[in-house]
């Protein structure tokens, strides 16, 4: 097999990871990435001495990311450090604020105060989704590539535990009586950019992740992650070329024959692994009519994540505030509906604003701090003009965190500013529709059904990313570019370990 030539398109966590994989086990990995950094989404945005994550800022799972590191022959902890953070965030509601926590006890003494006879529930949820978690996630570590995929028995087994028919607002109602104590285990739908009236129950599991084993910031922000997987990638000679986006994919017989990059250069490879945005890639770098399965109708039939507003801001003072702060808005689920079904921007928002720099002084000059305000939208299929409305929506929700927030002075004291819109993500980070967290997590468009890790229009094309199994989120983004790599090893006759056991929780720290 030595000499096994594969080109990654995109540099994004899905392309890093599976590039330091398979060079550990000895192909010849070309990585093409059409930004200057590496990281895609998970990329560093450096203004002025400030740091800001661009996306990701909640790592859950840091026991998936060390399994990477060690698949590519390294240790996680001599590249990154990272912190778990206690409490996890702070949740504001318009009556109450509540402090989310993995410790089990302060967590049942904070819901016993705020919602009394409801701490059994707790116990129940942690019960309940613990057993779905463990017998779930192994089912997400595998590929998907037939039917008869569906029924193997880990799957069979963990059938019932995926509630079918339920929504995860639908399962909190099992564990709670209070419309708000549910809203704190099932705002995580939004991760998945999906409303909790609608997220599948089984997605019930990510609120348990944070509850049952914490969430981790990494120094330096989370794309210290991307950062340091582009090290290892290069330790282990892979060439990733930035700046140097690929303009399509030339197709002959039914293979990807190779990639003409913007310069017009043609390179070829083996096998490719496509890690640009699914919908973006496939509707963008293939010839119309060149693909049967993924139609533009097809696309247009698919169901899609919301979009998310940014707001970076480089503030010259440092503030008493959480470093996650979630507001929720006065009538939460009216904000949602719009965002979701009335495809409309709301005048009542929920937000969530990281002062990461109360925790990590790398991020900002001594004295001040690196904000981020993050706001859940509609995706593109709104038709909103976000050049029209841009500047008077940043606005209006800077008056929400002024209003909601300790951040009263804000206005005073910021220093630099960067917005990214829905528009944005979609022309300049090749997000279809601005969906910044992909094709939507229906179950009908997740495993088998969602676009697969051996794509199945190409015989020589792997996906890694969250636009293909097992999804969007950093641990599952991981996952994805391992079975890819690992499908590629079976193909060439390279040996692998599969994925083992999940860890305990000790090991999660
Ligand atoms: C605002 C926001 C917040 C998020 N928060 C979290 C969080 O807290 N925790 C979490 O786990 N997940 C979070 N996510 C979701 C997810 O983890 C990230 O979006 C992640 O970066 C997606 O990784 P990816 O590899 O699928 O794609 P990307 O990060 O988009 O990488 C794709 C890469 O392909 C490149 N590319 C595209 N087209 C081409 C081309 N033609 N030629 C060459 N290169 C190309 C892009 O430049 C990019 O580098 C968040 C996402 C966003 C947007």
């Amino acid at each position: 097999m030595a000499g096994k030539k594969i080109i990654v398109v995109g540099a994004g966590p899905g392309g890093l990871t599976s590039a330091m994989i398979l060079a550990k086990r000895g192909f010849d990995v070309t990585v093409f990435e059409k930004e200057a950094v590496v990281g895609g989404r998970n990329a560093p945005i450096r203004l002025d001495g400030y740091t800001f994550d661009t996306g990701p800022t909640f790592l859950m799972m840091n026991f998936t990311l060390k399994e990477m590191f060690e698949e590519s022959g390294r240790r996680a902890e001599d590249y990154i450090e990272v912190k778990k953070l206690e409490p996890m965030y702070r949740l504001r509601f318009p009556d109450f604020d509540i402090f989310p926590t993995s410790n089990r006890q302060h967590m049942q003494q904070q819901i016993a105060d705020l919602f009394p006879g409801n701490e059994g529930g707790y116990e129940r949820f942690l019960a309940t989704e613990s057993k779905r978690f463990e017998l779930l996630f192994p089912c997400l570590q595998k590929p998907y590539s037939s039917l008869f995929d569906l029924f193997s028995p880990a799957l069979l087994r963990a059938l019932p535990h995926l509630s079918l028919g339920r929504s995860m607002f639908g399962q909190l109602g099992r564990y709670f009586d209070n419309d708000q104590l549910k809203l704190a285990f099932t705002f995580q739908a939004k991760y998945l950019g999906m409303s909790a009236w609608d997220c599948p129950a089984a997605f019930t599991m990510v609120p348990y992740i944070e509850h049952g084993h914490g969430i981790y910031h990494v120094i330096g922000g989370l794309n210290a992650i991307s950062l340091a997987m582009q090290k290892v990638c290069e330790e282990l000679g892979v060439n990733i070329r930035t700046s140097t986006p690929v303009k399509r994919l030339i197709i002959e017989a039914g293979a990807i024959k190779a990639v003409e990059l913007e310069s017009g250069e043609r390179c070829s490879a083996d096998d490719y692994i496509i890690n640009a945005d699914f919908s973006h890639a496939m509707l963008n770098l293939c010839a119309p009519g060149e693909l049967k399965k993924y139609t533009q109708a097809k696309f247009d039939s698919m169901s899609y994540s919301c979009s998310i507003f940014m707001m970076y801001l480089g503030v010259d003072k440092v503030y008493d505030l959480p470093h996650h702060t979630i507001v929720f808005a006065q009538d939460y689920k009216r904000n949602v509906e719009e965002i979701f079904n009335g495809l409309k921007l709301s005048s009542d928002n929920s937000f969530y604003v990281q002062n990461a720099s109360v925790t990590d002084p790398t991020l900002a000059p001594e004295g001040k701090s690196a904000l981020y305000i993050l706001t859940p939208v509609p995706n593109n299929r709104s038709g909103i003009d976000w050049e029209a409305e841009k500047d008077r929506f940043a606005e209006h929700i800077l008056d929400q965190v002024v209003a909601r927030t300790e951040l009263k002075d804000l206005r005073d004291h910021i220093e630099v500013r960067k917005v990214i819109t829905p528009a944005n993500w979609e022309q300049d980070y090749n997000v279809h529709l601005g969906a910044t967290f992909n094709i939507g997590h229906e179950l009908l468009q997740m495993m088998y059904f969602r676009p697969r890790n051996r794509f199945e229009e190409f015989s020589n094309c792997y996906l890694a990313g969250g636009g293909t199994h097992p999804g969007s989120g950093l641990p599952t983004i991981y996952e994805s570019a391992r079975i890819s790599a690992n499908m590629l090893c079976k193909k060439h006759g390279v040996a692998f370990m599969p994925p083992g056991p999940l860890p305990t929780k000790a090991d999660f720290q």
